[in-house]
């Protein structure tokens, strides 16, 4: 990575060899047309030299040609004769020796034949003239007569290119002498011949074409064609000039148009592909920037992310697709015991296991699991000293390329809160005196039993009430009477099987539950034997005491197929056997059904009394223990019955639930509440309790909501008080009612906390506001033999670190009071404080403030 920050930008580099690719190019260019223009020239100077040779041939071959003309006629005996003292012009003109077709047939303009000082003879254009040879000719004739008459000897003449007439000429001189005996004359005496031979077009045209030369003319010097060839005539200031084909231009008119023509478009290719590698270039460029970027987030959110792991008390971990650990945080460490290096490439299900799903086939789920939902598992291993160790995990899918690289996750330590909630959970399901099974794990073992079904070993419930209980426990005080309990309960566990279940019900109140035997005579059997070894004297601090049994029975079969009824049916039983004297058990039988028929009375007058409305709520507030102030209240059923009076909601409230009843009556209290306190100070929440059945047997969200809207009533003053039992039914539907209530705003409270089956599992995922420890737990607070002072502080310290506000209910005494503020209890109820009150009651206390506080305590 660090490599990519020191390298020079690639956009730089593609310039540089853009630069360079350009200036190659322009370079081929010009070296290709330098090339051309070089050979063009050449071709053209190779044509000029070839047309200048061929043209002074031709010129050089008419001089020679005029000379020896010019011999023929100077040479010769007879002109001699003729001209060399007196011209003889009827020899030389009208005998036509040197005349007219001088000039009609051999074309020379000017014949002149002159002396040192005359011109003798002269014709111009054939015709005889009186004018001396200068006029025409515009060069000095002496020197010109000098030569001709030097080289005479040797039968030489001389040329020169003269303006004749104004017009170049070639002038040829010659002196005139005899054929032979030219040593008897005087050659420099002699007169001398001028042909003249004026270059006319016609003639310079004729040249030309036998030279293979076009237009061929005269120019002035004056002109200034450098290119074109020239033959300089003389002094005349004139020059023979012709026109040559310039192969070179020509190749250049070929050649250059296509040229520059590739070299355009090769010119627009390469713009287009340079244009084209800048863009790319600056493409990367940018995402190298990019990359630079995020490559310091990276290193940014590895620190944070190294931070946070070894500032969590959880460790993180990572495997690869086998499950085999890649990774471990450092905390894993401190937390296990064990070295990083003992696990690092050991299969992840090799360290934890889960004892209700195999750790491999859970992280093969995740990996099709909805990523945004992070799944936990709660997983066992053993520390490096062998102690049994807890752990919640989380774990996702590692994704590369959309394919399954690992997981990784999150494992902390619960170890602690296990244990908390395995201690809970005993105590929730145990009597704390005796250690027998309370009434919750009863009803819990019963239901557990009637729901294998008709073709399961029949139950039997026995319930067991000491006679003579009370009296001892009033008399000789509680210590007296819980040694009492505790042995009562020892020997009962002496006389039953391992496998059936002995509870305390609370106070001297037993429950056995026999499986498999349904014949009488052998349940009587063991009701003999219970209530031999009752009464047997139980000895405490030396004193013999005695006390006795009765017992109630209920089978079941198949009228009785709930638990509730197969307790009801037994407690009837039981009380048919007190009411036969004590000492004695009795079966139940329909007889019995009195008391089922008083239920079946009052859920009449129940339906009724929801029509007359005939119900009536009372209010019992909720202190903040901080300060003693009132922040809640919650609104307490009751039942103005016609004969019986004012009943409280545990006298109809079950048989309610047992009907649809308790939906419409649900609904009353709900919008009752509301309805009321509206008036009441904002600040104030209200509490209302509701039924799991309410919930299971409604649509009890669109309720609320409804009655929010029809009452006006804001939702967060709205609290809704709800037991674990809530759970119990339907696990799945309760979490959806209770997210979907926490929806509309209400708070929250979990109730009688600590009574039901599944405590803290629930809180953990359900989304509850508050606790209430239940009554029981606080009753118990001051007895230093039971637990439940234990039990109080860890609610209290679960439910703060979760965030929950604790309330303790049922506090009827100052020390109760202090000791729950010394463990660190949010809010209090109870009667100490207040009893329920009537609306108007209550309204009065709340004007009262503080001062009604004191003065409502018992
Ligand atoms: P809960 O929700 O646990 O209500 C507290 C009960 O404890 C109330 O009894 C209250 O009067 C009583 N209590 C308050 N302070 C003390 C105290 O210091 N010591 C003792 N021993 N008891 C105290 P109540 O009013 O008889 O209600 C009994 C149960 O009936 C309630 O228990 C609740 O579960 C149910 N309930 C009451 N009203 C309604 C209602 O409107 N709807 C439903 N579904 N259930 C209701
Ligand atoms: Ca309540
Ligand atoms: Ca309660």
């Amino acid at each position: 990575m660090d490599r990519i920050v020191d390298l020079p930008a690639p956009r730089l580099q593609v310039r540089r060899l853009i630069g360079g690719f350009s200036l190659l190019f322009a370079l081929a260019a010009l070296v290709t047309l330098g090339a051309l223009f070089n050979i063009a020239a050449t071709l053209d100077r190779q044509e000029r030299q070839r047309s200048t040779f061929h043209a002074t041939q031709a010129l050089e071959q008419r001089l020679l040609a005029s000379r020896q003309f010019l011999s023929s006629y100077a040479v010769w005996d007879a002109a001699y004769q003729h001209l060399a003292n007196e011209v003889d012009w009827h020899w030389a003109y009208d005998e036509k020796n040197v005349g007219e077709s001088l000039y009609s047939a051999s074309g020379f303009e000017g014949v002149f034949v002159v002396d040192d000082r005359h011109t003798r003879y002269a014709l111009l254009r054939g015709e005889p003239t009186d004018l001396p040879a200068e006029t025409f000719i515009d060069a000095p004739l002496a020197p010109i007569i000098a030569q001709a008459r030097q080289v005479a000897v040797d039968r030489e003449q001389v040329t020169h290119f003269v303006l004749f007439d104004g017009w170049p000429a070639v002038l040829s001189a010659a002196a005139v002498r005899p054929d032979m005996e030219v040593l008897k004359i005087d050659v420099g005496k002699a007169p001398v011949m001028l042909f003249v031979d004026q270059l006319t077009e016609a003639k310079l045209a004729h040249l030309g074409e036998g030279a293979g030369l076009a237009d061929m003319r005269l120019e002035k010097n004056t002109t200034t064609h450098r290119a074109t060839p020239r033959i300089v005539l003389g002094d005349t200031g004139y020059h023979l000039t012709w026109t040559t084909p310039l192969p070179g231009r020509q190749l250049l008119w070929a050649v250059l148009p296509p040229l520059l023509g590739a070299l355009l478009v090769l010119g627009l290719v390469m713009l287009y592909l340079f244009r084209h590698a800048l863009r790319s270039s600056r493409a990367i460029d940018q995402s190298l920037q990019r990359l630079r970027h995020s490559n310091q987030a990276l290193e940014a959110s590895e620190q944070r992310f190294r931070a946070v792991a070894e500032a969590t008390s959880d460790w993180i971990w990572e495997t690869d697709r086998h499950q085999r650990l890649t990774y471990l945080s450092q905390r894993f460490a401190s937390v296990t015991g064990y070295r990083l290096e003992d696990w690092l490439g050991q299969p992840l299900n090799q360290l934890l296991a889960c004892d209700t799903t195999p750790l491999a086939s859970w992280l093969d789920a995740q990996a099709e699991a909805d990523p945004q939902q992070m799944a936990n598992l709660r997983c066992a291993y053993h520390d490096p000293n062998g102690q049994h160790r807890y752990c919640r995990m989380s774990a996702r899918p590692i994704l590369v390329d959309g394919k399954l690289a690992g997981f990784r996750g999150t494992a902390s330590d619960i170890t602690h809160e296990v244990a908390a909630h395995a201690h809970i959970q005993h105590l929730s399901l145990h009597d704390a005196l005796t250690g027998l099974a309370n009434r919750n794990k009863l009803t819990r073992h019963l239901e557990q039993a009637l729901q294998r079904g008709s073709d399961a070993p029949p139950l039997t419930l026995l319930l067991l009430d000491l006679d003579n209980f009370k009296p001892i426990n009033d008399a000789l005080g509680h210590a007296i009477g819980d040694a009492v309990l505790q042995e009562v309960a020892s020997r009962l566990r002496e006389a039953t099987r391992e496998d059936d279940l002995v509870a305390r019900l609370g106070g001297d109140e037993f429950a056995l539950v026999v499986e498999a035997m349904d014949d009488r005579n052998e349940i009587d059997r063991l009701c003999t034997h219970l209530i031999a070894l009752l009464r047997q004297p139980i000895v405490v601090n030396g004193q013999r005491l005695h006390v006795g049994a009765s017992l109630g029975i209920a089978q079941t079969g198949p009228q009785v197929c709930d638990a509730g009824e197969l307790v009801r049916c037994a407690d009837i039983a039981l009380y048919q056997a007190k009411a036969d004297g004590k000492n004695t058990w009795r079966y139940f039988c329909a007889q019995m059904n009195q008391q089922i028929q008083y239920r079946r009375q009052l859920e009449n007058d129940l339906r009724q009394a929801l029509e007359q409305e005939a119900f009536v709520l009372h209010y019992q507030p909720r202190y903040r223990l901080q300060d003693l102030r009132i922040v809640s209240v919650e609104a307490l059923l009751r039942w103005q019955h016609p004969q019986q009076g004012l009943l409280g909601p545990d006298t109809f409230i079950p048989l309610a639930e047992q009907s649809d009843l308790i939906v419409a009556l649900g609904r009353w209290v709900l919008r009752q509440a509301c309805r009321t306190a509206r008036h009441w100070q904002a600040e104030l929440l209200v509490s209302v309790n509701l039924s799991p059945a309410q919930c299971s047997r409604s649509d009890v969200v669109a309720e609320v909501r409804e009655i929010l809207l029809e009452t006006d009533f804001p939702a967060q003053r709205l609290e809704l008080e709800i037991t674990e039992n809530v759970m119990l039914a339907d696990i799945e539907g309760a979490l959806g009612t209770l997210l979907a209530l926490k929806e509309l705003g209400v708070h929250l409270n979990m109730d009688d906390f600590g009574t039901g089956y599944s405590s803290l599992g629930c809180l953990r995922s359900y989304p509850f506001d508050s606790i209430k420890i239940d009554k029981r737990f606080i009753a118990g607070l001051t007895n230093p033999n039971s637990n439940d002072q234990a039990v109080v502080q860890a609610i209290i310290d679960l439910g703060k670190a979760m965030g929950l506000t604790v309330t303790a209910e049922g506090v009827e005494t100052e020390q109760q009071l202090r000791m729950l503020a010394d463990k660190g209890c949010h809010e209090v109820q109870g009667y100490y404080l207040s009893r329920p009150l009537d609306q108007a009651s209550f309204e009065a206390l709340l004007r009262e403030g503080d001062a009604g506080r004191l003065r409502s305590r018992p």
